[in-house]
């Protein structure tokens, strides 16, 4: 019997505004004093009322434009009730049936993957437990901090797959610049929803829930693991135990947290304290136009530049160094795309030197006034003084340039002359010695020769007995 796997994710991201969700309170949940950035209203006390942060709102609207979703015109807040001693209202204002964004899709590695919707709530605090006492600490310092949720459709089959969902998620918010998602600080919290069915089954198998992974390498480990897990099970005819299980990152197992039986009944109701949430056609179109590039646009872009795809990669998800590609490639218009980024993925660039001068040494290089090898030397030399002119560094360096091919002749011949043995065996086939060769030729010219042309030159040479 065949079997796969059918994995939805639930994420949450912390948003970084100014304050908190309701309230004008600092949002720094990680403040290293407990229960300093708190207030009447994100302690929850009797007779408080919420008021909603407008950015929070324009941020899940905004990403949710980002990854093609539908925006809710009205959209409204219900309570979650439940009751955990890290939340101290007694409920979570979230959103239930009207979240801000709906049907929207993400595309990573060519697959369509689907997501139900964006909603906007607010963090609980968190629970400290101090090692070998018989007493947890509460701090509220998180409570209140504006979280958004992402659910996806159960589009997903591999462990990879999630965790590229994940990282092109989290680059998305970062390029937005709306959430930090550091995932090992839990500004970033994946929980993937699994389970395995017959192959082409109809209906799902029994759902398990992973929690508390905080790498994507936990995501993908996890997954394929309680894919294997699970396949086994059903395999010996067994049965799946609804259930939350954690990961062991040190024995690259998932193990049963608890059971879950029923599902919690959480009497969701509209929040009377706070307005529904109407967006105008104005308010969309001013979100959207504040939209900058998105990851999947700019490896286009990039790619249409003659970019390899792996360098636009890397150019993608570092920002930086795409930034600094993008600025020397718009000042330096002569020069080739795919050369310049080479050097920035490659080599160890300084992204405090000039555009323009990063440009004039690719110039060089490009006019072959200067080798790959000296280019790596000027660039060194530029790494540590980036604001010094790399035609400058060169002057200084005293290096001879070598003026066109027949300078380069009349070394290959002299080198030839001095150098009968390495010819002769070159002749009876021995690559060895060509290689010495073009190291003489390397050395003689300070390494400004071309190692591949010298190469060239030196074969055709020996081969047609020219020698002299
Ligand atoms: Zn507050």
């Amino acid at each position: 019997m065949k079997y796969e796997a059918v994995i939805g994710l639930e994420i949450h991201a912390e948003l970084n505004t100014e304050s908190k969700m309701f309230c004008s309170s600092k949002n720094d949940p990680f403040h290293s004093e407990p229960n300093k950035n708190i207030c009447p209203v994100c302690m929850g006390l009797p007779g408080t009322l919420p008021v909603m942060n407008r950015k929070a709102l324009d941020w899940v609207i905004m990403s949710g434009l980002a990854m093609n979703c539908q925006i809710n015109k009205f959209s409204k807040w219900d309570r979650k009730n439940y009751y955990y001693p890290d939340l101290p209202k007694g409920y979570q204002i979230s959103q239930y049936d009207l979240p801000l964004a709906y049907k929207g899709f993400l595309e990573v590695g060519g697959k369509k993957i689907g997501i139900t919707r964006i909603h906007l709530e607010e963090d609980t605090g968190k629970l400290i437990h101090p090692k070998g006492e018989d007493y947890s600490l509460v701090d509220f310092n998180r409570s209140g901090v504006p979280l958004m949720e992402l659910v996806t459709e159960p589009d997903i089959t591999t462990g990879l797959q999630a965790a590229n969902f994940a990282q092109e998620l989290q680059l998305i918010l970062r390029t937005l610049g709306i959430s930090k998602t550091n995932m090992e600080k839990g500004e970033m919290r994946v929980e993937v929803n699994i389970s395995v069915r017959e192959m082409g089954a109809q209906s799902f198998g029994t759902k398990v829930e992973i929690k508390n992974l905080n790498s994507f390498m936990a995501v993908e480990k996890s997954v394929d693991f309680e894919i294997h897990r699970q396949t086994e099970i059903l395999q010996k005819g067994g049965k799946i135990v609804q259930e939350t299980r954690g990961w062991n990152e040190d024995k690259r197992l998932t193990f049963s947290q608890r059971a879950k039986e029923t599902a919690m009944d959480y009497r969701y109701f509209p929040e009377p304290d706070l307005p529904p949430v109407e967006i105008s056609q104005e308010w969309l179109s001013q979100i959207k136009s504040i939209i900058p590039e998105l990851p999947a646009e700019r490896r286009t872009r990039y790619k249409n530049m003659g970019v390899p795809a792996n360098y636009a990669e890397v150019l993608t998800s570092i920002g930086i160094s795409g930034d600094y590609f993008d600025k020397v490639v718009r000042i330096c218009k002569a020069l080739n795309a795919r050369s310049v980024a080479n050097w920035i993925v490659q080599e160890e660039v300084n992204f405090q030197i000039k555009p323009e001068f990063f440009g004039d040494l690719m110039q060089l290089i490009d006019d072959k006034k200067i080798n790959v090898t000296i280019g790596r030397e000027v660039l060194k030399r530029l790494n540590s003084s980036p604001e010094k002119s790399p035609i400058k560094i060169v002057e200084e360096m005293d290096i001879r340039t070598l003026n066109g091919a027949n300078e380069l002749i009349e070394i290959i011949d002299r080198i030839l002359k001095t150098n009968s043995q390495a010819v002769n065996d070159c002749k009876k086939g021995k690559d060895m010695a060509i290689g010495y060769l073009v190291g003489q030729v390397m050395k003689e010219t300070r390494g400004q020769a071309d190692s591949i042309k010298t190469r060239e030159i030196i074969v055709s040479k020996i081969a047609s007995g020219r020698d002299d």
